[in-house]
């Protein structure tokens, strides 16, 4: 097979997207499908108004936090403008382009005449080519590509297939600005090139620009690279996923406590399926031996959160997922807390909860529960007379327990209810009430578990009963 060299482009001028880091996803795997292969990181930071540094770190921690993995150090487009300007100045020389001094009130008349059918060629500059004294201007311009108003564009691309439009719908790009500064799309074109980039896996917002691009490479008779440009994500609703729609961001994905096996899980099944359809629980290793960039579906696929949780719910059950919950109470203030004052006893809480939670976060609310040394039922509850009447049996009897141990427990409750003739629900239901102000929920004995001998009594002891009747 012949090596691949991959690169992942990201702009920092947001934290890394959901969407951005499916692209990243696929490059990494179809990477690593070749042990020959390359995959570069480019942070493309020509944008300076909008491009961060926090949004550069929060890109690459993302990344690493999902473990895509890249060659080399990450490369700083904004460090390369001169090797840019270069191309620009080739290609001024070459006629492959020209200064235009348009001014935008100029520009977006004509824009308007173009928008609204009255001219028929996208050609946004029709003075300054031919103008010489512009042509041998010093400063003050910027830098256009000539397009060739006859011919077309094609494309064979890997997920969309062969697209095809005329050179005219195309516009005389600017390549440098007035400031002097490259645009993306020199930019991006330039550092393809240089790294020696043959396969570009990116979002299919960018299938125009394809059209846009391959005049720098056939300018400079550069061989352009393959493409594969893949569907973006949509929301439930059909429209473009955003905020609306829940976290869109890893770290806010993170902060909910969700796990980058469930997000990849999630991410890869988005347009592709493997083979067997019984293999929707799929991890890294598995998806890099059966994935196949082809069989990617060209129409935008539905990202759906409940989907998500369902993953996140299996992998966070899982028993060698434990270390990544801890890491996660590391990271998070309120569980924190918890982790050191009892780490035993958050451990015993998450065990018994994971199977009924879908990300990490949903463990504050209920650690909460269980951390409370002031705890209270929020209700005055009069419960059944059954209960009731044989309430104060059962503190003594729980009182009595001396070897607090699971099996133990249980066998004591379950022998106490017989002896007593008394139905489960009668007595579960309200002593889980007095143990966690909640009706539903885990086993009693899970409970007392969690909250060990102490603490379980003082909770009970709080509902007295006293000649029969109730006293708080
Ligand atoms: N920097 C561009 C973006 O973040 C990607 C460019 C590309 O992949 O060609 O949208």
């Amino acid at each position: 097979m012949t090596e691949m060299i991959a690169r992942f482009a990201p702009s920092p001028t947001g934290n890394l997207h959901i969407g951005s880091a499916r692209t990243a996803l696929i490059n990494f795997i179809s990477k690593s499908q070749n042990i020959n292969s390359k995959l570069y990181l480019r942070i493309e930071d020509t944008d300076k108004k909008r491009s961060t540094v926090e949004f550069k770190n929060n890109i690459i921690s993302g990344l690493k936090w999902l473990g895509i993995d890249w060659d080399n150090e990450p490369q700083i487009q904004s460090q390369n403008i001169n090797r840019h300007l270069e191309i620009a100045d080739r290609l001024l020389t070459d006629s492959k382009a020209y200064k235009c001094i348009c001014s935008e009130s100029k520009l977006s008349e004509r824009r308007k005449k173009i928008n609204s059918g009255e001219i028929t060629s996208k050609k946004i500059c029709i003075s300054c080519e031919k103008n010489t004294e512009v042509q041998n201007l010093e400063k003050d311009y910027v830098i256009r590509i000539k397009i060739p108003f006859e011919g077309n564009g094609i494309i064979e691309d890997v997920v969309q297939g062969n697209v095809e439009i005329k050179n005219s719908e195309i516009d005389d790009y600017v390549l440098v600005r007035r400031d002097g500064t490259p645009t993306y799309m020199l930019s991006v074109v330039v550092d393809d090139h240089d790294l020696g980039v043959n396969f570009i896996i990116r979002g299919d917002d960018h299938l125009n620009n394809y059209f846009r691009q391959k005049f720098i490479y056939e300018y400079m008779n550069w061989k352009i690279p393959r493409y594969a440009h893949i569907p973006l994500i949509h929301g439930e609703d059909g429209s473009k996923l955003s905020k609306r729609h829940g976290a869109v961001n890893l770290i806010d994905l993170k902060a909910q406590g969700y796990l980058p096996e469930a997000i990849i899980n999630n991410l890869i099944l988005l347009g592709w399926s493997p083979k067997n359809q019984d293999d929707e629980i799929i991890q890294l290793n598995s998806i890099i031996s059966k994935f196949d960039l082809k069989s990617l579906s060209k129409s935008a696929s539905i990202f759906s959160y409940k989907k998500l949780d369902y993953f996140n719910n299996y992998y966070l059950r899982q028993e060698k997922n434990l270390g990544l919950f801890i890491n996660y109470c590391q990271s998070n203030l309120n569980l924190q807390k918890y982790i050191e004052k009892d780490k035993e006893k958050l451990i015993r809480i998450f065990n018994i909860y994971k199977k009924d939670i879908s990300q990490y976060g949903e463990m504050i609310n209920i650690a909460k529960i269980y951390f409370n040394l002031n705890f209270e039922t929020t209700k005055n509850e009069k419960f059944q007379e059954e209960f009731n009447n044989s309430f104060n049996n059962f503190l003594k009897l729980i009182n009595n327990i001396k070897n607090w141990e699971y099996e133990v427990i249980n066998l004591e409750i379950k022998n106490f209810l017989k002896k007593n003739n008394i139905k489960f629900p009668v007595f579960g239901k309200p002593i889980r009430y007095l143990l966690t102000n909640n009706y539903n929920g885990p086993s009693i004995t899970d409970i007392f578990m969690i909250l060990g001998r102490e603490q379980s009594l003082e909770r009970l002891n709080k509902y007295k009963i006293s000649n029969g009747r109730l006293r708080r």
